[in-house]
């Protein structure tokens, strides 16, 4: 690629009035400007923007950027036109375009004048696109937001799952550059594969917030949640904030109880026709209101520096979720406050959810909700977990900002508790979830069923001194302990893992956090999308279905009898 020879600093300078590259930008751009594959990882707020821009301008041609959004790609290049003195520098070609208009962007990228051009993934799916793209000069290709090409990622688009053959047909030799701020192993290796990038340089940023405060705390009753978001809010009198929730009827009754309670607010979601939830993302970024209660429908793109706090009313279904979510504070680098109410009751709802889904589905998801949970429940550094989860090692001892580091969680030595809990599944013969085995530890007796004689077990009421809470969160954190699992054949009934068996046969001191707070809850009163009154320990009848299903499947992959 022929570039001229100015540097980048004063490029920088000259497009965007910046005095000095961020992180790794530099580096990137260089690479880009080089004309290999690129692969940038960083941080929603990191400056992923400019890594394509700058080089777009510098080189000869156009880049075609490829973003999910039609909201996203408008905003994008209102800004770049915010930073040129020429309006036709970039353009953006969708499905919102009259005629005239199409026939305006196409001249001007026919002459040359254009150097960014943003589509939609659907765009490039148009032969006649097509066509046209071929016969320009085209720089490089970026895909912004590419974890959309993974099911593991946040927000699964399938049409970027088709960009590889799009790009085949218009050049199969252009520079591709991948930009994500979706850490996980998984995703990553999904958008190098999908994308066949060749050999591509990738750079990788922390994903450390230092700025970042994290907090969770246990979802009780749905007065007492708002109560406290309430008091939060009053004690940052002003400050813009994002609370999310997981439907869109709460989003309104919680935006309406804000108002009512003198803080401005309003609700978002998917379910607003669009100049509506313009109108409201609109007022949020002008600071017509201070709250906006939403959905996981609003913040993709948004780029708001001065968000303060965000608020999780439910938990999200995973950590990256909740990771891109909070990310949206603090992005000026300043104090952003993380708050997650949680309850397990919240958890079972987000796996009811996914009833319907199809197998593969639930399956991921199942594990993605766990990991939240292993999350939330933890008494570990909350940054430390997060950044774990993106394969990034934090150092330090204490951060400092996380309730965990600040206000450690009371801990005591369960080692004869878990050994009834382990005593009481093996009498069980491992035939029954949580619940039941809660029920035998405690001493209820079960008329219904026959089979044993639980009053006759040994650890029958072994544990009475403690209530259901209690074994109930104890019995949780011996799965994330790995000492018990739940079955996958028939979800929900408890098995002994080989370190389960070990600790069995020589029990080993273990600590666990009183974590029972988050089972005292009633989620939140919340229950309209989603709260069955299913339990923990029942085996849902569909999951196990679909757990046959894949056993018979893999039996058959692996050449085993079903
Ligand atoms: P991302 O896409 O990674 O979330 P953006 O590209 O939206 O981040 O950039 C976040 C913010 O950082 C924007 O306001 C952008 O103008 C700003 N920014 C990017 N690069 C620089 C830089 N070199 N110097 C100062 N500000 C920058
Ligand atoms: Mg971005
Ligand atoms: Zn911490």
């Amino acid at each position: 690629m022929a570039v001229a020879k100015v540097s980048l600093l004063d490029a920088l300078h000259e497009h965007f009035g910046f005095d000095s590259f961020k992180g790794n930008q530099e580096k990137i751009i260089k690479n880009i400007l080089s004309g290999k594959d690129t692969f940038v990882i960083m941080p929603t707020g990191g400056g992923k923007s400019l890594c394509y821009q700058l080089p777009a301008l510098m080189s000869p041609g156009v880049a075609l950027i490829v973003s999910p959004l039609i909201a996203l790609m408008k905003n994008q290049v209102d800004l770049i036109r915010s930073y040129s003195s020429k309006d036709n520098v970039a353009h953006f070609l969708n499905s919102t375009l009259t005629k005239a208009q199409i026939k305006k962007v196409r001249s001007d990228l026919t002459s040359g004048k254009t150097k960014m051009l943003y589509v939609a993934p659907e765009t490039l799916t148009k032969q006649e696109n097509i066509d046209f793209f071929k016969e320009l000069e085209i720089s490089f290709i970026a895909v912004d937001e590419a974890h959309c090409i993974s099911e593991w990622g946040h927000d699964f688009r399938p049409e970027y799952r088709r960009l590889r053959e799009m790009i085949e047909m218009i050049n199969p030799e252009l520079p591709i550059i991948a930009l994500t701020a979706t850490a996980t192993p998984k995703v990553q290796s999904d958008i190098v594969k999908n994308l066949e990038l060749r050999t591509p340089e990738i750079f990788i940023s922390s994903f450390n917030r230092p700025n970042l405060y994290y907090e969770i705390r246990a979802k009780r009753k749905k007065d007492l949640v708002i109560k406290d978001i309430v008091k939060f809010i009053h004690q940052h009198k002003g400050k813009s904030g994002i609370i999310y929730t997981l439907n869109r009827k709460t989003t309104e009754e919680l935006a309406d109880m804000l108002v009512a309670n003198g803080i401005k607010s309003v609700a978002y979601h998917a379910g607003l026709d669009s100049t509506t939830r313009a109108g409201r993302q609109d007022m949020f970024l002008h600071e017509d209101v201070e709250v906006i209660v939403a959905t996981i429908a609003f913040g993709m793109g948004i780029d708001k520096p001065d968000v303060r706090f965000v608020i999780h009313y439910n938990i999200p279904k995973s950590l990256e979720n909740y990771y891109q979510e909070t990310g949206r504070s603090g992005r000026d680098g300043l104090e952003g406050i993380c708050l997650c109410f949680y309850s397990y009751k919240d958890v079972q709802k987000l796996e009811h959810l996914m009833r319907d889904k199809p197998l593969s589905e639930r399956e991921m998801g199942a594990q993605l909700i766990n990991e939240t949970v292993a999350y939330a429940e933890s008494s570990v550094c909350r940054r430390k977990v997060i950044l774990h989860y993106f394969g990034e090692k934090y150092e330090g001892e204490n951060c400092g900002k996380c309730d965990n580091c600040l206000h450690p969680k009371e801990k005591i030595e369960v080692k004869n508790r878990a050994f009834i809990v382990l005593k009481a599944i093996q009498q069980l013969e491992e035939r029954f979830g949580t619940d039941y085995v809660v029920n035998i530890i405690t001493g209820q007796s079960n008329p219904q069923i026959t089979t044993f004689q639980h009053d006759k077990l040994e650890v029958f009421g072994e544990g009475k001194e403690f209530d259901a809470h209690f074994w109930n969160s104890l019995i949780r954190q011996m799965m994330l302990e790995g000492l018990i699992e739940k079955d996958i054949e028939e979800y929900g009934l408890l098995k002994i893992t080989a370190k389960g068996n070990k600790f069995i046969k020589k029990p080993f001191s273990i600590w666990f956090s009183l974590n029972h707070q988050f089972d005292e809850s009633d989620g939140g009163g919340e229950d309209e999308d989603g709260g069955t009154g299913e339990t923990q320990a029942s085996a849902d009848p569909v999951l196990v279905e679909m757990l046959k299903e894949l056993r018979k499947k893999v039996a058959k992959e692996k050449n085993l009898p079903p």
